[in-house]
């Protein structure tokens, strides 16, 4: 297929405002690097911009208002042609399983150069994926041996998050019921264990379970908006750039 074929294009403009990097979800999934591929979005909309507002005089209002070179420069772009390249990679894991997906993707990128005549998608979303917890084993994980593996909170301690005290917690619960009345009992309340810094817990107290957010330790990853079942969380940027402080990043 000619990649003019490949018609899922997101709209990345719109009156006042120009979608770019992650925001507009130009990481390179195959790779899992999304920083060259940023810089270049971010670069084409400078450009556009430029060429748009500045210089250009035969651009019609509508595409002075909407940006549409942008659009234009990026599909002409290396940029353009990377992510076209790897856009089956992780539908096809989702589609085929890891084994069978990743096969596919050995042979598609490796000999192909994601050239294969197929465009797999992801027909369900994320947080509909999982299964109940009575119908699934209980995983046990070994123990950290503080060598290769570590618990969670020490490792949350080398992403030096922090964020001011007794600010409004930023992981808003649509309704507060739901972890303990639906999560709980039909899923185990998963935010317990997707969570990688264990801002989620479920204490026993005499009154029954409780739903308790350690906010102050969350390293901003964002799954639990996407991945609770109940779609009942909510992130929203806490209050003065607390977050996690990657030194050596
Ligand atoms: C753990 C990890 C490892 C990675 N490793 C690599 C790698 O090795 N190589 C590579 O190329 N890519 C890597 N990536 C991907 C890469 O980091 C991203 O693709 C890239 O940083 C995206 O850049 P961006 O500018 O689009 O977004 P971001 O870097 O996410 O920047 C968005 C900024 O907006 C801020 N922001 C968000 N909301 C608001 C708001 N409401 N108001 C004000 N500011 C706001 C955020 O704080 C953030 O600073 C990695 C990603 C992760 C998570
Ligand atoms: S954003 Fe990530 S680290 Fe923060 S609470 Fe949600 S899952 Fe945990």
């Amino acid at each position: 297929m000619a990649k003019g074929g490949f018609n899922s294009l997101p709209k990345m403009t719109m009156p006042g405002a120009l979608l770019i990097g992650c925001d507009a979800g130009t990481i390179n999934f195959a790779k899992i690097k999304g920083n060259h591929t940023a810089m270049k979005s971010g670069m084409l909309a400078a450009e556009s911009i430029i060429e748009t507002l500045i210089t250009a005089d035969g651009v019609s209002d509508e595409g002075k208002q909407d940006l549409t070179l942008y659009t234009d420069k990026y599909k002409n772009s290396w940029l353009y042609d990377e992510l076209y390249s790897t856009r089956n990679f992780g539908p096809a894991m989702h589609k085929f399983g890891t084994m069978l997906g990743g096969a596919y993707n050995m042979i598609d990128q490796n000999f192909f150069g994601g050239k294969l005549p197929f465009n797999f998608k992801d027909d369900t979303l994320d947080y509909d994926q999982l299964k109940l917890a009575s119908e699934v084993a209980v995983i046990k994980y070994p123990k950290p041996d503080n060598k290769l593996s570590f618990d969670k909170l020490s490792s949350v301690f080398l992403s030096n998050t922090n964020h001011e005290e007794e600010q409004p917690c930023h992981l808003k619960l649509g309704d507060s019921s739901i972890p303990i009345s639906v999560n709980l009992v039909k899923y185990n309340e998963p935010a317990q264990r997707y969570c990688p810094a264990g801002v989620y817990e479920v204490e026993k107290t005499e009154e029954g379970d409780k739903f308790v957010i350690n906010a102050q330790n969350c390293i901003h990853c964002k799954t639990c908006d996407i991945k609770d079942p109940s779609q009942n969380i909510t992130w929203v940027t806490p209050e003065g750039t607390g977050g996690p402080n990657y030194p050596n990043m």
